[in-house]
Protein backbone atom coordinates (compact mmCIF):
# COMPACT_ATOMS: atom_id res chain seq x y z
CA UNK A 1 0.00 0.00 0.00
CA UNK A 2 1.10 3.35 -1.04
CA UNK A 3 2.08 6.05 1.61
CA UNK A 4 -0.26 9.27 1.84
CA UNK A 5 1.78 11.87 2.22
CA UNK A 6 0.10 14.83 3.69
CA UNK A 7 2.69 16.76 5.35
CA UNK A 8 3.47 19.59 2.21
CA UNK A 9 2.84 19.48 -1.07
CA UNK A 10 6.92 19.25 -1.60
CA UNK A 11 6.64 15.81 -1.25
CA UNK A 12 5.43 15.18 -5.15
CA UNK A 13 7.54 13.13 -7.41
CA UNK A 14 8.21 13.77 -11.29
CA UNK A 15 5.53 11.72 -13.24
CA UNK A 16 6.67 9.25 -15.60
CA UNK A 17 6.13 11.38 -18.31
CA UNK A 18 7.53 14.46 -16.68
CA UNK A 19 10.88 12.34 -16.33
CA UNK A 20 10.37 11.69 -19.90
CA UNK A 21 10.59 15.54 -20.78
CA UNK A 22 13.41 16.04 -18.39
CA UNK A 23 15.18 13.23 -20.39
CA UNK A 24 14.61 14.53 -23.81
CA UNK A 25 15.93 18.07 -22.49
CA UNK A 26 18.50 20.14 -24.57
CA UNK A 27 20.83 21.49 -22.41
CA UNK A 28 24.09 24.33 -21.90
CA UNK A 29 25.96 25.61 -19.83
CA UNK A 30 23.40 28.13 -18.05
CA UNK A 31 25.87 30.27 -16.30
CA UNK A 32 26.96 31.32 -19.98
CA UNK A 33 22.94 32.00 -20.32
CA UNK A 34 23.52 29.10 -23.13
CA UNK A 35 21.16 26.56 -21.60
CA UNK A 36 18.03 26.35 -24.15
CA UNK A 37 15.44 24.98 -21.59
CA UNK A 38 16.54 26.87 -18.79
CA UNK A 39 16.42 30.29 -21.32
CA UNK A 40 12.93 28.58 -22.50
CA UNK A 41 11.44 28.68 -19.30
CA UNK A 42 12.36 31.88 -17.87
CA UNK A 43 10.76 33.18 -21.25
CA UNK A 44 7.70 31.39 -20.57
CA UNK A 45 7.20 32.28 -16.87
CA UNK A 46 7.82 35.71 -17.92
CA UNK A 47 5.69 35.83 -20.99
CA UNK A 48 2.67 34.21 -18.84
CA UNK A 49 3.10 36.64 -16.13
CA UNK A 50 3.72 39.76 -17.76
CA UNK A 51 7.46 40.58 -17.01
CA UNK A 52 10.03 41.19 -19.16
CA UNK A 53 12.67 38.85 -17.78
CA UNK A 54 12.87 35.73 -14.98
CA UNK A 55 14.97 33.89 -13.87
CA UNK A 56 15.26 30.22 -12.72
CA UNK A 57 16.80 29.31 -9.52
CA UNK A 58 17.05 26.23 -6.98
CA UNK A 59 14.56 27.08 -4.75
CA UNK A 60 11.83 29.27 -3.25
CA UNK A 61 13.91 31.01 -0.26
CA UNK A 62 16.55 31.60 -3.10
CA UNK A 63 14.20 33.53 -5.27
CA UNK A 64 12.81 35.82 -2.61
CA UNK A 65 15.90 36.29 -1.42
CA UNK A 66 17.26 37.55 -4.71
CA UNK A 67 14.28 39.74 -4.86
CA UNK A 68 14.95 41.16 -1.79
CA UNK A 69 18.95 41.67 -2.12
CA UNK A 70 18.22 43.29 -5.60
CA UNK A 71 14.95 45.63 -4.32
CA UNK A 72 17.17 46.81 -1.80
CA UNK A 73 20.62 48.25 -0.86
CA UNK A 74 21.62 47.92 2.81
CA UNK A 75 20.37 49.37 5.63
CA UNK A 76 17.27 49.65 3.14
CA UNK A 77 13.56 47.98 5.27
CA UNK A 78 10.81 45.93 3.61
CA UNK A 79 7.60 45.71 5.30
CA UNK A 80 6.44 42.11 5.45
CA UNK A 81 4.22 39.58 7.17
CA UNK A 82 4.60 38.58 11.03
CA UNK A 83 3.91 35.28 9.98
CA UNK A 84 5.47 35.40 5.84
CA UNK A 85 7.72 32.73 4.50
CA UNK A 86 10.18 35.65 3.71
CA UNK A 87 10.50 36.68 7.22
CA UNK A 88 10.01 33.88 9.48
CA UNK A 89 10.85 30.76 7.54
CA UNK A 90 14.09 31.72 5.36
CA UNK A 91 16.61 32.04 8.53
CA UNK A 92 16.58 35.93 8.28
CA UNK A 93 18.43 35.79 4.88
CA UNK A 94 17.74 38.99 3.71
CA UNK A 95 19.33 40.13 7.65
CA UNK A 96 22.01 37.78 7.35
CA UNK A 97 22.98 38.15 3.42
CA UNK A 98 22.06 41.26 2.72
CA UNK A 99 21.92 43.83 5.50
CA UNK A 100 17.91 44.36 4.89
CA UNK A 101 16.08 45.10 8.21
CA UNK A 102 12.27 43.27 7.89
CA UNK A 103 9.56 45.11 9.65
CA UNK A 104 7.06 42.49 10.41
CA UNK A 105 3.56 43.36 10.38
CA UNK A 106 0.66 41.12 11.98
CA UNK A 107 -1.65 39.17 9.54
CA UNK A 108 -5.67 40.04 9.26
CA UNK A 109 -6.89 36.60 9.31
CA UNK A 110 -7.28 36.55 5.75
CA UNK A 111 -4.00 36.88 5.38
CA UNK A 112 -3.97 40.10 4.14
CA UNK A 113 -1.54 43.39 5.93
CA UNK A 114 -3.69 45.69 6.82
CA UNK A 115 -2.77 49.31 5.04
CA UNK A 116 -3.27 51.42 8.20
CA UNK A 117 -0.65 48.97 9.85
CA UNK A 118 1.55 48.95 6.73
CA UNK A 119 1.19 53.33 6.67
CA UNK A 120 2.15 53.44 10.23
CA UNK A 121 5.34 51.16 10.10
CA UNK A 122 7.03 53.05 6.85
CA UNK A 123 9.75 55.12 8.85
CA UNK A 124 10.18 58.81 7.82
CA UNK A 125 13.00 60.18 5.61
CA UNK A 126 15.83 60.49 8.28
CA UNK A 127 18.72 59.22 9.89
CA UNK A 128 17.30 57.30 12.66
CA UNK A 129 15.74 55.27 10.78
CA UNK A 130 16.23 52.39 8.35
CA UNK A 131 15.08 53.03 4.52
CA UNK A 132 11.51 51.82 3.59
CA UNK A 133 11.99 50.50 0.33
CA UNK A 134 9.72 47.34 -0.14
CA UNK A 135 6.56 45.79 0.18
CA UNK A 136 6.59 42.40 0.63
CA UNK A 137 3.49 39.97 0.17
CA UNK A 138 2.71 36.49 0.46
CA UNK A 139 -0.21 34.66 -1.89
CA UNK A 140 -1.64 32.21 -1.27
CA UNK A 141 -0.91 32.80 2.46
CA UNK A 142 -1.65 29.61 4.43
CA UNK A 143 -3.42 28.60 1.55
CA UNK A 144 -5.47 31.45 2.02
CA UNK A 145 -6.13 33.69 -1.82
CA UNK A 146 -5.49 37.04 -0.91
CA UNK A 147 -8.71 39.19 -2.69
CA UNK A 148 -7.77 41.23 -5.49
CA UNK A 149 -9.42 44.03 -4.41
CA UNK A 150 -6.49 43.95 -1.31
CA UNK A 151 -3.89 43.54 -4.17
CA UNK A 152 -4.93 46.63 -5.65
CA UNK A 153 -5.31 48.70 -3.12
CA UNK A 154 -1.45 47.31 -1.80
CA UNK A 155 -0.06 48.18 -4.87
CA UNK A 156 -1.87 51.62 -4.92
CA UNK A 157 -0.28 52.54 -1.56
CA UNK A 158 3.33 50.96 -2.25
CA UNK A 159 3.45 53.37 -5.34
CA UNK A 160 2.17 56.22 -3.23
CA UNK A 161 4.82 55.66 -0.55
CA UNK A 162 7.57 54.99 -3.25
CA UNK A 163 7.86 51.26 -2.73
CA UNK A 164 8.59 48.51 -4.52
CA UNK A 165 6.29 45.42 -4.36
CA UNK A 166 7.27 42.06 -4.25
CA UNK A 167 5.10 38.86 -3.82
CA UNK A 168 6.06 35.56 -2.59
CA UNK A 169 3.90 33.77 -4.83
CA UNK A 170 5.22 30.19 -4.08
CA UNK A 171 2.02 28.81 -4.49
CA UNK A 172 1.09 31.59 -7.36
CA UNK A 173 -1.25 29.27 -9.37
CA UNK A 174 -3.24 28.00 -6.86
CA UNK A 175 -4.57 31.17 -5.83
CA UNK A 176 -5.19 31.57 -9.64
CA UNK A 177 -6.87 28.32 -10.18
CA UNK A 178 -9.06 28.83 -6.96
CA UNK A 179 -9.93 32.44 -7.93
CA UNK A 180 -10.59 31.55 -11.55
CA UNK A 181 -8.02 34.50 -12.95
CA UNK A 182 -5.21 33.98 -14.39
CA UNK A 183 -1.86 33.89 -12.96
CA UNK A 184 -0.61 37.21 -14.75
CA UNK A 185 -4.04 38.84 -13.50
CA UNK A 186 -2.82 38.78 -9.93
CA UNK A 187 1.26 39.21 -11.19
CA UNK A 188 0.03 42.75 -12.45
CA UNK A 189 -0.12 44.20 -9.27
CA UNK A 190 3.92 43.33 -8.19
CA UNK A 191 7.14 44.63 -9.93
CA UNK A 192 8.53 41.07 -8.73
CA UNK A 193 6.87 37.76 -8.41
CA UNK A 194 8.74 34.01 -7.04
CA UNK A 195 6.96 31.13 -7.90
CA UNK A 196 7.77 27.79 -6.78
CA UNK A 197 7.55 24.39 -9.25
CA UNK A 198 8.67 21.99 -6.70
CA UNK A 199 5.16 22.30 -4.77
CA UNK A 200 2.00 21.73 -5.99
CA UNK A 201 3.46 21.84 -9.89
CA UNK A 202 5.29 18.46 -9.08
CA UNK A 203 8.79 19.76 -10.58
CA UNK A 204 11.33 17.71 -8.60
CA UNK A 205 13.58 21.30 -7.36
CA UNK A 206 12.72 24.51 -9.22
CA UNK A 207 11.73 28.17 -8.52
CA UNK A 208 11.43 31.22 -10.88
CA UNK A 209 11.29 34.98 -9.83
CA UNK A 210 9.97 37.43 -12.87
CA UNK A 211 10.31 41.04 -12.77
CA UNK A 212 12.03 44.21 -15.11
CA UNK A 213 15.02 43.19 -16.56
CA UNK A 214 17.39 45.50 -14.48
CA UNK A 215 16.22 43.95 -11.80
CA UNK A 216 16.64 40.46 -13.15
CA UNK A 217 19.80 41.70 -13.73
CA UNK A 218 20.85 42.05 -10.32
CA UNK A 219 19.31 38.93 -9.34
CA UNK A 220 21.25 36.97 -11.64
CA UNK A 221 24.66 38.57 -10.11
CA UNK A 222 23.26 37.78 -6.70
CA UNK A 223 22.31 34.38 -7.49
CA UNK A 224 26.34 33.72 -8.74
CA UNK A 225 27.42 35.10 -5.45
CA UNK A 226 24.73 32.46 -3.54
CA UNK A 227 26.25 29.94 -5.34
CA UNK A 228 23.41 29.13 -7.61
CA UNK A 229 24.60 29.69 -10.77
CA UNK A 230 24.15 26.35 -12.31
CA UNK A 231 25.16 24.66 -15.62
CA UNK A 232 23.08 22.14 -17.30
CA UNK A 233 19.86 22.99 -15.47
CA UNK A 234 17.35 22.22 -18.36
CA UNK A 235 17.32 18.78 -16.89
CA UNK A 236 15.34 20.58 -14.34
CA UNK A 237 13.76 23.29 -16.10
CA UNK A 238 12.17 20.72 -18.53
CA UNK A 239 10.14 19.38 -15.42
CA UNK A 240 9.23 22.95 -14.93
CA UNK A 241 8.19 23.42 -18.90
CA UNK A 242 6.27 20.42 -17.97
CA UNK A 243 4.63 21.27 -15.15
CA UNK A 244 3.17 24.49 -16.42
CA UNK A 245 1.50 22.83 -19.22
CA UNK A 246 0.20 19.58 -17.43
CA UNK A 247 -0.26 20.38 -13.98
CA UNK A 248 -1.68 24.18 -13.24
CA UNK A 249 -5.58 23.49 -14.31
CA UNK A 250 -4.96 20.41 -12.18
CA UNK A 251 -4.86 21.91 -8.78
CA UNK A 252 -8.26 22.66 -8.69
CA UNK A 253 -8.44 18.36 -8.26
CA UNK A 254 -6.45 19.35 -5.00
CA UNK A 255 -8.96 21.86 -3.66
CA UNK A 256 -11.53 19.57 -4.13
CA UNK A 257 -9.89 16.76 -2.26
CA UNK A 258 -8.86 19.12 -0.08
CA UNK A 259 -12.96 20.12 0.18
CA UNK A 260 -13.43 16.64 0.51
CA UNK A 261 -10.82 15.90 3.44
CA UNK A 262 -12.53 18.83 5.48
CA UNK A 263 -15.79 17.62 5.07
CA UNK A 264 -15.14 14.53 6.20
CA UNK A 265 -12.47 14.60 9.15
CA UNK A 266 -14.92 18.29 10.35
CA UNK A 267 -17.65 15.46 10.73
CA UNK A 268 -15.78 13.22 13.58
CA UNK A 269 -16.37 14.44 17.13
CA UNK A 270 -12.96 14.75 18.60
CA UNK A 271 -11.46 16.93 15.43
CA UNK A 272 -12.25 20.68 15.02
CA UNK A 273 -12.15 21.95 11.75
CA UNK A 274 -10.55 25.45 11.77
CA UNK A 275 -10.79 25.70 8.08
CA UNK A 276 -9.87 24.73 4.13
CA UNK A 277 -8.35 27.26 1.80
CA UNK A 278 -7.21 26.06 -1.39
CA UNK A 279 -5.46 22.30 -0.99
CA UNK A 280 -4.80 23.05 2.68
CA UNK A 281 -6.90 21.97 5.54
CA UNK A 282 -6.18 23.05 9.02
CA UNK A 283 -7.84 20.88 12.52
CA UNK A 284 -7.40 20.60 16.04
CA UNK A 285 -6.92 17.47 17.98
CA UNK A 286 -6.70 17.16 21.33
CA UNK A 287 -2.62 18.08 22.29
CA UNK A 288 -2.85 15.28 24.42
CA UNK A 289 -3.22 12.43 21.40
CA UNK A 290 -1.50 13.87 18.69
CA UNK A 291 1.64 11.60 18.79
CA UNK A 292 -0.99 8.40 19.38
CA UNK A 293 -2.91 10.10 16.28
CA UNK A 294 0.31 10.31 13.99
CA UNK A 295 1.15 6.33 15.26
CA UNK A 296 -2.00 5.16 14.81
CA UNK A 297 -1.79 7.12 10.77
CA UNK A 298 1.28 6.09 10.20
CA UNK A 299 0.60 2.67 10.87
CA UNK A 300 -1.98 3.07 7.92
CA UNK A 301 1.12 4.33 6.07
CA UNK A 302 -0.54 8.00 6.34
CA UNK A 303 1.89 10.52 6.89
CA UNK A 304 0.94 14.34 8.51
CA UNK A 305 3.45 16.35 9.68
CA UNK A 306 2.74 16.81 13.40
CA UNK A 307 4.73 19.61 15.89
CA UNK A 308 5.46 22.44 13.38
CA UNK A 309 2.24 24.46 13.07
CA UNK A 310 0.01 24.92 16.52
CA UNK A 311 -2.23 23.46 14.59
CA UNK A 312 -2.83 20.34 12.10
CA UNK A 313 -2.35 21.30 8.71
CA UNK A 314 -2.97 18.55 6.17
CA UNK A 315 -1.90 19.38 1.92
CA UNK A 316 -3.54 17.60 -0.63
CA UNK A 317 -1.58 17.60 -3.83
CA UNK A 318 -0.29 15.56 -7.23
CA UNK A 319 0.49 12.45 -4.93
CA UNK A 320 -3.23 12.65 -3.24
CA UNK A 321 -5.78 10.55 -4.96
CA UNK A 322 -9.67 10.24 -3.81
CA UNK A 323 -8.44 6.63 -2.53
CA UNK A 324 -5.69 8.50 -0.17
CA UNK A 325 -8.43 11.24 1.26
CA UNK A 326 -11.02 8.39 2.14
CA UNK A 327 -8.32 6.28 3.35
CA UNK A 328 -7.15 9.21 5.60
CA UNK A 329 -10.63 9.76 7.05
CA UNK A 330 -11.99 6.35 7.47
CA UNK A 331 -8.36 6.55 9.63
CA UNK A 332 -9.35 9.61 11.82
CA UNK A 333 -12.58 7.83 12.24
CA UNK A 334 -11.05 4.78 13.66
CA UNK A 335 -8.88 6.51 16.01
CA UNK A 336 -11.18 8.66 17.24
CA UNK A 337 -14.10 6.25 17.32
CA UNK A 338 -11.99 3.84 19.63
CA UNK A 339 -11.84 4.41 22.67
CA UNK A 340 -9.27 6.95 24.20
CA UNK A 341 -7.77 4.02 26.33
CA UNK A 342 -4.20 5.28 26.49
CA UNK A 343 -5.02 9.06 26.64
CA UNK A 344 -3.35 9.16 29.82
CA UNK A 345 0.09 7.55 28.97
CA UNK A 346 0.20 10.27 26.13
CA UNK A 347 -1.04 13.41 28.28
CA UNK A 348 1.75 16.09 28.14
CA UNK A 349 3.14 14.72 25.20
CA UNK A 350 2.56 17.95 24.55
CA UNK A 351 3.37 20.05 20.94
C1 LIG B 1 7.86 26.69 0.18
C2 LIG B 1 7.73 28.14 0.25
C3 LIG B 1 8.80 29.00 -0.05
C4 LIG B 1 10.21 28.55 -0.33
O1 LIG B 1 10.39 27.40 -0.94
P1 LIG B 1 11.67 26.46 -0.86
O2 LIG B 1 11.79 26.01 -2.27
O3 LIG B 1 11.31 25.39 0.09
O4 LIG B 1 12.84 27.25 -0.43
C5 LIG B 1 8.57 30.35 -0.02
N1 LIG B 1 7.38 30.85 0.32
C6 LIG B 1 6.34 30.07 0.64
C7 LIG B 1 5.04 30.69 0.98
C8 LIG B 1 6.47 28.69 0.62
O5 LIG B 1 5.44 27.93 0.95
Amino acid sequence: MDWVDLRSDTVTRPTRAMREAMLAAEVGDDVYGEDPTVNALQERVAGELGFEAALFVPSGTQSNLLALLSHCERGDEYLVGADAHTYKFEGGGAAVLGSIQPQPIPHAADGTLPLEALAAAVKPVDPHFARTRLLALENTWHGRVLPLDYLRAAHDFARERGLALHLDGARLYNAAVASGVSARAIARHFDSVSLCLSKGLGAPVGSVLAGSAPLIEKARRWRKVAGGGWRQAGILAAAGLYALDHHVERLAEDHARAARLAEGLGAIPGVALLGRHTNMVFVDVPAARLRELDAHLREARIRISIGYLPTLRLVTHLDVDDAGIERTIAAFRRFFGAPAANDASAAGSGR
